[in-house]
């Protein structure tokens, strides 16, 4: 048998149980659902599969140039704005509160892998924020064992984990990218990343020791900028020994950290291309750093809302599309701006499966 539901029908049944009096039903039957639609999924099924298919066999060629439907391959899901650090340079706000309710986040994260999507990347905000850790734990747990998704991964500040949140969900994260931007702890209250008496760097260990112990990847996320570029951070980067070291460039957004009606005014980080350049060159010696330059980040990501709309970055701030729960993944993701080759060619695709890593635990 290949597949239960057609998806159609399947996204259908969905989206009526989100009546306010099926709600309580649709809680009972949502699990054995999508058990049953993972249980017999079968690879090629949904539409963004079997497009990936024909891309490999080449026959699509004729669609390279351009007209090529999306597939949501790799996915950063940004579901809340919230958050408890106050980065001078943040470009993804807390300009609302909202967070949609669990099971209308998780239909739309099937809605996204019968699209074609293979890795999940939650993020904020501060993505533990949301009723402790309890949230995002869910959900992760959700797209590893329900949905089957080879990749799931978090980017968060690092200072709300608890260990027992890798107790009760560790088993289904793949990577754990922590922010880091200095090993400075002056440097780091300067950012906005200062939290009273907390030392970001000492928890940044201790983070790594727990996904050590409860085998999740580690990945560190560092945003260069005015206050760090002239940091020599080689020694502590080969301690930690991420997997990867991501390092961006300080980018500007409208609406989000310049402008107007933006919350932070992060025109006093900016650096020049050459400053970062040389910031790479001080740290080409370390084999896992990936750098993304302004111009590579640009139009390379596909960005959710907490609405579950996709951003639109073209324009240099981030519009957004319908939601994916209204209109559908494939309409939606017309109006996200994504350039799948400046996925492609920034390295969007890479080992991101822990099962494939072959880490040395
Ligand atoms: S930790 Fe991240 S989301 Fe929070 S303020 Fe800093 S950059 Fe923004």
């Amino acid at each position: 048998m290949r597949m239960l539901l057609p998806s159609a029908l399947a996204a259908r049944l969905l989206g009526a149980f989100r009546q306010p009096l099926l709600h309580s039903l649709w809680r009972g039957l949502a699990p054995l659902l999508y058990w049953l639609r993972a249980a017999f999924w079968w690879p090629g099924t949904g539409k963004g599969q079997q497009r990936v298919r024909e891309r490999a066999e080449g026959r699509q060629e004729e669609e390279a140039d351009g007209d090529l439907p999306i597939t949501p391959t790799s996915v950063n899901y940004h579901f809340t704005r919230q958050c408890n650090y106050r980065c001078g340079f943040c470009f993804h706000t807390a300009k609302t509160s909202f967070v949609l309710p669990l099971e209308e986040a998780k239909r739309g994260l099937f809605l996204l892998k019968e699209a074609g999507m293979e890795k999940i990347n939650f993020s904020g905000g501060e993505p533990f924020l949301q009723d402790r850790g309890e949230y995002l734990g869910q959900l992760v747990k959700f797209c590893k064992q329900e949905l089957l998704l080879p990749s799931v991964s978090i980017v968060s500040n690092g200072s709300l984990i608890r260990e027992k949140w890798f107790r009760d969900y560790g088993d289904y994260l793949d990577i754990l990218a922590i922010s880091c931007d200095s090993f400075d702890e002056e440097v780091n209250v300067l950012i906005g990343r200062g939290q009273g008496k907390k030392n970001h760097v000492e928890n940044l260990q201790k983070l790594r020791k727990w996904c050590n112990d409860y085998r999740v990847a580690f990945k560190i996320n560092s945003v260069i900028n005015r206050f760090n570029v002239d940091e020599d951070m080689n020694e502590q980067i080969k301690a930690l020994n991420p997997v990867r070291w991501k390092v961006f460039q300080c980018l500007l957004i409208e609406g989000e950290n310049c402008g107007d009606d933006a919350l932070r005014e992060a025109q006093r980080f900016v650096i020049s291309d050459e400053e970062f350049e040389e910031f790479l060159e001080r740290h080409k010696g370390v084999s896992c750093l990936v750098p993304e330059s302004n111009q590579k980040m640009k139009d390379s990501y596909l960005i959710l809302d907490e609405y579950m709309r996709f951003l639109n970055c073209r324009s240099g701030r981030k519009d957004p599309s319908m939601s994916i729960l209204d209109v559908g993944v494939e309409e939606a993701i017309k109006f996200s701006g994504f350039d799948e080759r400046m996925f492609l060619n920034r390295g969007g695709k890479y080992v991101w499966s822990k099962a494939d890593l072959k880490l040395d635990w």
